[in-house]
């Protein structure tokens, strides 16, 4: 029985914290604050415990064990966190923060009373477009159109897009040009190697990274087959889930794990492929996501020690080492994608690689390891937070006097472009993906 005074609402949250939230999880936080530096929200906030890794943990485990209500503040706190990571490799506890988040917001979310708008807003997205892959095709052509149509041109003359906020004025503007879909080809199934194959490697296309960034999968593609690998593309797969798991949409993101999971198990390929921090980190959860399906469970575990990003298997295969790189001479920098650096734990890989192309000069910027504030949907949902911390970003990466800030995901390389576009640094500095980065100076 509840110790607190609860709504029946709450009452029914709480139950389910009890019944679901990991208990030794939530217990292996010894609460030692090593964390708390490291923690983007806990700094912006000016040291808020309530919104720190720590401070969340304490009080999921308070829910947990009745001794708290989880009201708005809780669900705020949780709300907040941008869900990067970056507390869990700095922990001597090894507490896996980001599971023990992932349960929480879904069960909030099991219990939540949307307005009709934002039911509509979430159906429409997490159910009606990021699933299907030729929906996602259509939406792009249509801000392809909306590009090359003059429509842009003539919203932001009559100055239309000032009706609304301010960060999505700019995210508008530092928006990538759409192919117009005849020129996104279909992926062929297979792409042999350059040369006699050193491995094969099935590759995860994404839904965002194979129409907004189709041009980036085209140079991945082109990467892979100079680094000696054979390539397989699965026809059947779809989007990676992470929108959904990260927002509590649990039971889809598993929906479509399984997709995943029948898509790629036939593929004979030894490493599985992502050129997308967010999604590969996802992709590579999937072994927890389906630790409990008694039919996927293994199946899972085997999808998710194949999973590889771009940067590593292209390293691993002695790429940059084989493949003369060459570029006018410039000075870049790199932002880590949080989840690719603290989930897949790839930090050296990109950077043995920016190292290996000639004329590059690569600068390292301060903190370059936290967050930029994209973090999904966050920029949008959670916009004066995301600011802030993306100005912060900025600050870092104009010091290195860079004019080229490097990223290995797509919410990352917009958030920046973003932030190049509000510091009004677009003559100067220009973001871009690794993999493109790395096609242009191959020679
Ligand atoms: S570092 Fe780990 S154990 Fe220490 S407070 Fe943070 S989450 Fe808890
Ligand atoms: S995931 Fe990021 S924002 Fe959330 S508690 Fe951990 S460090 Fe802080």
């Amino acid at each position: 029985m509840s110790q607190v005074e609860m709504t029946a609402r709450e009452q029914a949250i709480q139950a389910d914290f009890a019944k679901r939230m990991d208990e030794t999880e939530l217990l292996n936080c010894m609460q030692c604050g090593f964390c708390l530096p490291h923690c983007p929200t806990y700094l912006e906030t000016g040291y808020q415990e309530a919104h720190s890794p720590r401070g969340r943990i304490a009080l999921m485990k308070a829910v947990h064990d009745g001794l708290i209500a989880p009201d708005e503040e809780v669900k705020r706190s949780l709300d907040l966190c941008l869900g990067c990571r970056a507390c869990e490799p700095v922990c001597p506890a090894g507490v896996n923060y980001g599971h023990m988040l992932e349960e929480a917001r879904d069960i909030f979310e099991d219990h939540s009373i949307h307005s009709a708008g934002v039911k509509t807003v979430r159906k429409t997205v997490f159910e009606g477009l990021f699933p299907h892959q030729n929906r996602m095709e259509k939406a792009m052509s249509l801000v392809g159109f909306y590009q090359r149509s003059g429509l842009q041109h003539i919203t932001r003359k009559i100055g239309f897009m000032k009706l609304f906020p301010e960060s999505m004025q700019a995210m508008e503007r530092a928006m990538p040009n759409v192919l117009p879909q005849k020129e996104r080809k279909a992926h062929k199934r297979v792409y042999e190697a350059e040369q006699a194959p050193v491995a094969t490697v099935a590759f995860f296309k994404g839904c965002l990274m194979d129409t907004m960034f189709y041009e980036t999968n085209k140079n991945t593609i082109m990467l892979l087959q100079k680094a000696g690998c054979r390539i397989v593309v699965p026809d059947s797969q779809g989007c990676c889930g992470a929108l959904h798991g990260h927002s509590g949409e649990k039971a889809k993101a598993q929906e479509m794990a399984r997709k995943n999971i029948d898509a790629f198990e036939d593929s004979g390929a030894d490493f599985i492929i992502s050129n997308a921090g967010g999604c590969g980190a996802f992709l590579q959860d999937y072994s927890h996501l389906l630790s409990k399906d008694r039919d996927y469970a293994e199946r899972a575990a085997d999808f998710t020690a194949k999973m590889k990003d771009i940067s590593q298997i292209l390293v691993e295969v002695g790429f940059h080492e084989r493949v003369p790189l060459k570029l006018a001479s410039q000075r870049i920098t790199y932002q880590d994608s949080c989840h690719l650096r603290n989930v897949m734990k790839t930090a050296s890989a990109p950077r043995q690689l920016l190292q290996a192309i000639e004329g590059v000069e690569l600068i390292e910027m301060e903190k370059a390891d936290s967050c930029c504030g994209s973090a999904g949907i966050y920029n949008i949902i959670e916009s004066e937070m995301s600011m802030q911390i993306l100005d912060r970003k900025m600050e870092h990466t104009k010091a290195t006097e860079a004019t080229t800030v490097v990223t290995a995901n797509p919410g990352c390389l917009l958030q920046m472009k973003l932030g190049i576009e509000r510091e009004g640094l677009q003559q100067k500095m220009e973001a871009v993906h690794i993999v493109d980065l790395l096609a242009e100076a191959v020679q």
